[in-house]
């Protein structure tokens, strides 16, 4: 429809359409068939460092160019491929397509971007994930820090696989981060003994505020960890100049939300690098 299509000739999909669409859940079938058919696509969003206001990474996050549907995101891929069994072909397909993208982007003269990747708890077992990463590196060329991967507090209870993962991951250079911190089961110690670099604060601390004290409180208390463990803070769901204050001022490394850009696809990243793009929904500071 004509109104869910935005300024620069790309759908976004909203929260209505989410909701919508939890009635006319897709089937495991058509997921597959998407991803035979080359209908999923990454798109990016843009991670800013607070201290110099300039891109520092990317997050790809999965969406699905539906033939009649339009643009859908990722709760009507990653249930149905979990249930399907085939969240892994989806996982090495996602590993495999960031990195060939970010050797895109380093083929068209952009400077190097990080680009971090979600993964689920399946694609760490039996050395799956490992040996996507190591194919797309090799065939790709790419330098394997500038690939991150974006893990899940839930998967680290009592998995000793994952922790083994973590390790070889590391040990091939690639960036670790924990995703939505603080939403998950937390294992506090686990944060000590992890090759881990990085923490992203879940959006539903940041948008409290200003105003709901518990939340600041726990977003301060998150950020005054991490610094102390020597691991770098990035703050998700940030929308507003006063997320971009309070963050600022308690020294949060990395911010990526609303107030600075929307997932894109890949093809308007230079235009956003070099300073063009627009989106006329979120105030821009760069
Ligand atoms: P996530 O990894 O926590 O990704 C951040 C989500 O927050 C994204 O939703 C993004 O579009 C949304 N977001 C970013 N900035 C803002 C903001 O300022 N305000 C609000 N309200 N939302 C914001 P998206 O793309 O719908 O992804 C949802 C989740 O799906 C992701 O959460 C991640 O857990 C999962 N996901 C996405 N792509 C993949 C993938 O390739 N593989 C796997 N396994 N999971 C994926
Ligand atoms: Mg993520
Ligand atoms: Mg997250
Ligand atoms: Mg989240």
């Amino acid at each position: 429809a004509a109104k869910e299509t935005g300024r620069n000739g790309y759908a976004f999909y909203t929260r209505e359409m989410t909701e919508r669409v939890i009635l006319a859940a897709s089937s495991d079938r058509e997921v597959r068939r998407a991803l035979a058919e080359d209908e999923l696509v990454l798109f990016y969003q843009p991670q800013i460092s607070m201290e110099t206001g300039r891109l520092e990474g990317m997050e790809a996050l999965i969406r699905w160019r539906h033939p009649v549907r339009g643009l859908l995101g990722p709760a009507e891929i990653i249930p149905a491929a979990e249930r399907g069994g085939f969240i892994i072909d989806i996982g090495d397909w996602v590993v495999a397509e960031a990195c060939r993208q970010i050797r895109r982007w380093r083929e068209c003269g952009l400077p190097p971007i990080r680009v971090a990747v979600n993964v689920s708890a399946q694609q760490m077992r039996n050395g799956r994930l490992l040996r996507a990463v190591e194919g797309a590196l090799a065939e790709t060329g790419i330098s394997p820090d500038s690939l991150e991967i974006e893990i899940t507090e839930s998967m680290l209870q009592n998995e000793e696989e994952c922790i083994a993962t973590l390790h070889a991951l590391k040990g091939l250079g690639v960036t670790l981060a924990i995703d939505d911190f603080g939403t998950g089961y937390s294992c506090l110690s686990s944060l000590k003994s992890l090759p881990i670099q990085r923490l992203k604060i879940d959006r539903a601390f940041i948008q409290g505020i200003p105003g709901d004290l518990n939340d600041m409180a726990i977003a301060e208390a998150i950020i005054a960890m991490a610094h102390r463990l020597r691991l770098s803070v990035v703050a998700e769901g940030v929308e507003t100049e006063a997320h971009m204050e309070f963050l600022r001022a308690l020294g949060c490394e990395g911010v990526q939300g609303f107030f600075h850009a929307r997932p894109m696809p890949a093809s308007d990243v230079p235009d956003f690098v070099a300073g063009g793009i627009t989106d006329s929904r979120a105030p821009r500071r760069r």
